[in-house]
């Protein structure tokens, strides 16, 4: 158990995905089964529950990363390898460990596509994204402005934290990805998880909408924003005035 201090200390860092898809193109989907099968047998030691949430220091799950909240400089999250190489924080682990499992127990077959990033990483999908708006006919100026709508600047992506997977199926052919986003727009919460950028939001988070963008904040936080429909930054804006 970590140690209760700190819950109201904010480290106010705010976001843009650093978006893993454009409109145009979906998620790419990784090699990836999920991350399940490494060490399955972690999550069958997790007991979710408020008991262990109201526990734990809320300050590194709440971090807010976006255009106006870079990360601090040396930002390095403590990682737990999935295969595929995908890398997320090893204290988020057990917890997407047990969405997955209990999602595939309901014939839900998700798949992560983009978890954590270094700011190298962010800056070649940010270079991606712009050059594929180049491609289409924007100048360089306009496509780099277009492209930051979808893949943040390095410092200023979520996906630097640890706290964020792009969630995808893991075959199309076999389950469309509407269906896991359905799926995890509904459950998440329950393991501490929020789709980040809603639809409805874009004029707060300052994102599109991004339905594969999931985000661990913690259980508590998590409960909260599904129950009241808000996002991460409106969340945070109560947490203060409290
Ligand atoms: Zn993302």
């Amino acid at each position: 158990m970590r140690n209760n201090f700190g819950i109201k200390i904010l480290v106010t860092v705010l976001c843009v995905c650093g978006a893993a898809a454009l409109p145009l193109s979906l998620p790419r989907l990784a090699d990836i089964d999920a991350p399940g099968e490494i060490k399955a047998n972690l999550s069958s030691r997790l007991e979710l529950s408020e008991t262990d949430e109201s526990s734990e220091d809320d300050a590194w799950q709440l971090i807010l990363v976006n255009a106006d909240n870079p990360l601090p400089d040396g930002f390095r999250p403590d990682l737990t390898e999935l295969s595929g190489g995908h890398r997320i924080d090893k204290r988020v682990y057990p917890h997407l460990q047990k969405m997955f499992d209990d999602a595939r127990q309901k014939g839900i077959r998700p798949a992560i596509s983009s978890s954590y990033r270094t700011a190298e990483q962010q800056q070649e999908e940010l270079d991606q994204k712009t050059e594929e708006y180049i491609r289409q006919g924007y100048s360089r100026e306009k496509a780099l402005e277009t492209a930051k709508k979808w893949a943040a600047i390095p410092g200023t992506s979520e996906h630097q934290t640890g706290l964020a997977v792009d969630i995808t199926t893991a075959d199309a052919s076999v389950q469309a990805a509407d269906v896991i986003w359905k799926w995890l727009e509904k459950n998440s919460y329950k393991y501490g998880f929020i789709k980040r950028y809603p639809e409805d939001k874009i004029d707060i988070t300052g994102i599109s909408g991004e339905p594969w963008h999931f985000r661990y904040v913690g259980l508590k936080a998590a409960k909260e924003i599904h129950r009241r429909g808000i996002c991460l930054e409106e969340y945070l804006e109560t947490f203060r005035k409290k």
